[in-house]
Order: C-alpha cells, then sequence, then structure tokens
C-alpha cells in the first residue's frame, strides 16, 4: 500500500506525543463544546492528517475565562522567572524543531527543510523577548513642581488575543505569544483554520517548559468557525488587545469590532511589495534574492515581492536570468527531497493565482515560462515568470500569494519610485542597486514599514517588522515589538517637598 501522509508524517516523528489534535484550555487538551470536529488536510494531497474540534464562541469564552483566572499569578511573576520560562521553551523548540517541521509541512505544504528553518527562526522570538522582558524600563521625568515627583511604570495590558496565519504557522505564533508573554500578559491564540497542528505542537513545549496553565490557551476552528471566535474575542472586555496576523480584509473587520471598547489592536496585514532592480544592480545578487522574497514558500508570503519594477539597461538580461533560475526549480511533496516549492494551500489560493495570470494575458502579457497548474495536480502550480504587468492589472492591485514573478520597465528613479508606492499597501519595498546615494533615496522615499537593500528577506526577532497604510498597524519583533504588549502608566508623586 503507498504511504499516505499521516503514515509519512508518523514514521518521521521522533516524540510522536508533539502531534496534539484538539484546543488546549487551562493547561488541558480539550475537544468542542459542541463535539463538532473538522479534518485537516494535506495540500499536496488532499488526505486528512488529522481531526480537529470546531470551536465556537462558548469554547472561546471558556479560554479567555482561563486567561483571565492565570493573569494575577502570571502578570506578578518575576521577570526573570517569565524570563527562564520562555528560555527553556526556546530550547525545546529547536530540540523538537525536525518533528515540528514534519507536522508543518503536513498541513502546510512547504519543503520540510524550509520548514524546519522557519521553525528554529520561531524559537528566536521566545530567546529574544525572554531577554527583552527582563529590559521593561520605566522613566522618571523631571517635575516642575518642587512637590512632585514624575514616575512612568509600563504594565501589562492584561488578556490578549493572538491569531495568526496559515503560511509561517510557527513563526506567526512565537511572534505574537512570546512578547506577550514576556511582557506579564496572558493569552487566547487562534491559529488558522487549516494549520493549527504545529500552533498546537508549540503550546505542548510550552507547557512542558513551565508555562503555567492558562497562561497560553489555544481555541481551534473551521474556516467557518473563525468569525465566532474573533466576534467573541472582539466583544468580550475581559480581552485588552487582539494581535492579528492575516488578509487586510480580516485586519479592517477585527479592527472595526475592537472600536466598540476601543480595544488595543495590532495588525500585519497584506503587502504588495514592489522589487526594484536599478541598471546597476548585481544581477546575479538580484536573481537570488528573487528566489528568496518571490519562491520561498510557493510565494506565500506578505512580504512576497508581488510588483518587479526593473530598469530597461537590465530588462532583458534580468528576465532571461529570473526564468532560468525558476525553471530549474524543483517542485514537489515537502517530504521529498529535493522539493523547494511546494503545493499551494488550497484550491482558494490556486484560483487566485490563475485569475492574476489570465487577467494579465488578456491584457496582452508575455508568460516567459510556467503560467499553469502543475502537472502533479491538486494545487500544484508552476514556478511563473511573466512580463507586461501594468497599473491596470489585477496583480498590481492586490497580493498574488503564488509563485509568479511579474515585471514591468522602467526607466528612471523616479519612474520606480512613484510605481513602487502605487498602492494602498505599504510592507516591505526591496532595491538593488550599487549606487550608495540611491540607496538612501529610494529607501527615504518608499511608503513602506521595510526596505531591503540587495537582499530579499527582512525578518528577524531583532527586527521591527511592520507595514504602513493598509498592510498594518504596530511592530513586530525588536525592542518595539514589546512596546505594543505593554500599556504606560504615568504616576504623579505629590508631597514630597516638607
Ligand atoms: P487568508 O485569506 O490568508 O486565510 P485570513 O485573514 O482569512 O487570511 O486568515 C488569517 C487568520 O484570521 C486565520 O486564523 C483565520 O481563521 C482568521 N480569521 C478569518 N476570518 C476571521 C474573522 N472574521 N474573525 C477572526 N478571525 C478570522
Amino acid at each position: 500500500m503507498a504511504a499516505t501522509t499521516l503514515s509519512r508524517l508518523t514514521e518521521r516523528l521522533a516524540d510522536p506525543s508533539l502531534l496534539r489534535a484538539t484546543g488546549c484550555i487551562g493547561g488541558e487538551w480539550v475537544g468542542a463544546v459542541s463535539g463538532a470536529t473538522y479534518d485537516v488536510l494535506d495540500p499536496a494531497t488532499g488526505e486528512v492528517v488529522a481531526t480537529l474540534p470546531r470551536m465556537v464562541a462558548a469554547d472561546t469564552r471558556v479560554a479567555i475565562e482561563a486567561a483571565a483566572a492565570a493573569l494575577p499569578g502570571w502578570r506578578s511573576m518575576l521577570t526573570t522567572a517569565r524570563a527562564r520560562i520562555l528560555r527553556r521553551w526556546a530550547d525545546l523548540v529547536r530540540e523538537h524543531a525536525d518533528d515540528i517541521g514534519s507536522i508543518e509541512t503536513a498541513e502546510q505544504g512547504k519543503p520540510v527543510t524550509e520548514a524546519i528553518d522557519e521553525v528554529r527562526y520561531s524559537a528566536g522570538f521566545l530567546d529574544w523577548f525572554a531577554e527583552e522582558g527582563r529590559r521593561v524600563y520605566g522613566d522618571v521625568i523631571p517635575s516642575t513642581s518642587a512637590d512632585t515627583r514624575i514616575v512612568v511604570l509600563k504594565q501589562p495590558v492584561g488578556v490578549t488575543a493572538g491569531i495568526t496565519p496559515w503560511n509561517l504557522p510557527a513563526a506567526m505564533v512565537t511572534r505574537k505569544v512570546a512578547p506577550a508573554l514576556a511582557a506579564g500578559n496572558t493569552m487566547v491564540l487562534k491559529p488558522a483554520p487549516f494549520t493549527p497542528l504545529t500552533a498546537l505542537a508549540i503550546a505542548e513545549l510550552g507547557i512542558r517548559a513551565g508555562l503555567p496553565p492558562g497562561v497560553l490557551n489555544v481555541v481551534v476552528g473551521d474556516v467557518e468557525d473563525a468569525a465566532a471566535i474573533g466576534a467573541e474575542l472582539t466583544s468580550n472586555r475581559t480581552v485588552r488587545k487582539i494581535g492579528f496576523t492575516g488578509s487586510t480584509a480580516v485586519g479592517k473587520l477585527l479592527l472595526a469590532q475592537s472600536a466598540a471598547q476601543v480595544k488595543r489592536v495590532s495588525l500585519e496585514l497584506g503587502g504588495n511589495s514592489p522589487f526594484i532592480v536599478f541598471d546597476d544592480a548585481d544581477l546575479q545578487t538580484a536573481v537570488d534574492s528573487l528566489m528568496a522574497s518571490k519562491f520561498r514558500n510557493a510565494g506565500q508570503l506578505c512580504t512576497a515581492a508581488n510588483r518587479l519594477l526593473v530598469q530597461t539597461g537590465i530588462l532583458d538580461d534580468f528576465v532571461a536570468a529570473a526564468a532560468e533560475r525558476a525553471g530549474r526549480l524543483v517542485v514537489g511533496h515537502g517530504y521529498d527531497d529535493g522539493t523547494e516549492i511546494g503545493p499551494l494551500i488550497n484550491s482558494a489560493g490556486l484560483a487566485k493565482v490563475e485569475r492574476h495570470v489570465g487577467d494579465l494575458l488578456d491584457r496582452g502579457g508575455t508568460v516567459v515560462i510556467g503560467g499553469h497548474r502543475h502537472d502533479l495536480g491538486h494545487t500544484f502550480f508552476e514556478p511563473t515568470v511573466v512580463t507586461g504587468l501594468d497599473p491596470a492589472a489585477v496583480m498590481w492591485r492586490e497580493e498574488t500569494f503564488g509563485p509568479v514573478a511579474a515585471i514591468t520597465p522602467f526607466g528612471d528613479e523616479q519612474e520606480a519610485i512613484d510605481l513602487a508606492n502605487d498602492t494602498d499597501f505599504g510592507l516591505v519595498g526591496f532595491v538593488f542597486t550599487r549606487d550608495l546615494g540611491r540607496t538612501w533615496r529610494v529607501s527615504e522615499a518608499l511608503e513602506t514599514g521595510m526596505v531591503a537593500v540587495n537582499t530579499g528577506r527582512v525578518s528577524g526577532e531583532m527586527a521591527p517588522f511592520g507595514g504602513v497604510k493598509e498592510s498594518g498597524l504596530g511592530r513586530e519583533g525588536s525592542k518595539y515589538g514589546l512596546e505594543d504588549w505593554l500599556e504606560i502608566k504615568y504616576m504623579n508623586l505629590g508631597g514630597i517637598s516638607r
């Protein structure tokens, strides 16, 4: 009998107890109040990997109560004690990176080596914020009155919620959980319906590391359950903050829902990233970076280059080199040796990519390589390079979230900046040039939260990740990322003079 995804996964796991298939509330592994379940599928084959509870508002309420019950103990724990737990957790995640990566590939589809890298990256947030949590400094501000002293404290927000996407099922979890918990908050986490198993494995390791019951609760549910869970998280007065990574449409909805109680909100939303290659760029660097930023995770990254702007002098060479490299990418199941590109997450993702490519071709665009569903079937799509992208195309306005590099030529620097900023989004801009003056001019002119110069990567636990315009609110990672999970309290102390 042919091996199934589940049998391949089970065979790979050194520690099968990491494969958890229920929610986690108050330190207990629990099903849904209703008893309803749904299936998590391998996007590469459509096979069932696990059956999980369909949790809704009632379950979410119980999780919020558990987080509230855990708050007094957790927020008053010494920061050194919290840091020890988070550091131990980071060590456990690294120790079990192969297992968690295997679980992630089964539900998400990405090559297992890439998944393991992501898991290691996700451990970095736990380490980093374990330490940053010990550096939550206040201030003493000179007063204008001899009788008073002004002191600034930073305190946890309280019970918080994290809602995470399926494209980076490990890193997006720790990027929220680590700063929230390090700051002394407790959390209800709702991972994406397609990829709950990675989040649950990380939660299991958190418990092993010593997280007290209720500090982190995980509520899982199917696609249709997200609205009910989200409505409870945003309307329940106990929850004081929502941290969300996902689509701009859902981000706007959560922001609107949170307005009723003026809840704090951090949002990491869509990008529509320009990738600007100037004539003086190093071609090899630009093409290597395109592989990292456009084709990694099959293009399913909010930071993915979406609009490639290439100066006319280097255009032909760049198109040829990009197509040659894209044509060599190995497409396959994430568990198969050598795979560089897995499937898209689901049929809706595939349909979007086809719609974007179809629209571009209808407008006179040209396929240089790829352009179709892959022979492997399911949700696989060929690594694709197309030319003829222009501002009238759908792809110019929406992120494609697939392995499609679409190219627009430009003449001079100002035109590149104008084209790059011609979007409602502003997450990251990629710039390729060897001219120092141009590096500064273009970086300053881009309306984005991040700029990557001569590299295709921007993320790291030590750097402030986030966008401007409709790409989001707030920053994650770095010392700035901790601020988003803290409240400032100012004390005016009178009666000092004798
Ligand atoms: P995508 O379209 O890439 O799946 P989404 O924004 O729909 O992105 O999903 C990101 C996360 O937001 C997932 O965990 C998803 O279940 C959740 N989500 C979707 N709709 C809602 C909603 N109405 N309220 C709260 N969370 C939601």
